[in-house]
């Protein structure tokens, strides 16, 4: 799920385009606007999630440790009792700009809608087409 090691892969992830505008692209993360945007992911995929930035708190819920080198990572449950709405954990330690919180989020949400997708091309095709959605949701009016 979070295992973006392969070259193709990181490469692929780095080409997904937020759809911020520029000057907001590079400004810190903080955990109000993480909650809001991932709320907006939420939306436009239709699949809720928790959203974790607690990385010890995750380990203990999923009972997996965390690998310090993952951005991101969603926890569906085990087979047998899948939870009702999954866990995604955000490395904030590594997710630093708002841009690039955006491709995770995009990344791990796909994981969620489209789980047999894997890393292929077409994963990658919903993650940006969720992050268009989201853009689309921001700019519409309140
Ligand atoms: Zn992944």
């Amino acid at each position: 799920m979070a295992d973006r090691a392969h070259p193709v892969t990181e490469q692929r992830h780095a080409a997904l385009r937020s759809p911020l505008p520029e000057h907001e692209r590079d400004l810190p993360v903080d955990v109000h606007w993480l909650r809001r945007r991932a709320k907006m992911f939420s939306a436009v995929s239709g699949r809720e999630f928790h959203l974790v930035t607690d990385l010890a708190a995750y380990a203990s819920v999923s009972g997996m440790p965390y690998l310090s080198h993952y951005a991101a990572q969603v926890y569906l449950g085990p087979k047998s009792a899948r939870l009702k709405v999954p866990l995604m954990a955000m490395n904030l330690g590594l997710v630093t700009t708002r841009e690039e919180a955006d491709r995770a989020l995009a990344h791990e949400t796909m994981h969620l809608v489209v789980p047999s997708y894997g890393h292929k091309t077409a994963a990658f095709a919903r993650a940006q087409l969720l992050l268009d959605k989201v853009g689309q949701l921001a700019a519409a009016p309140a």
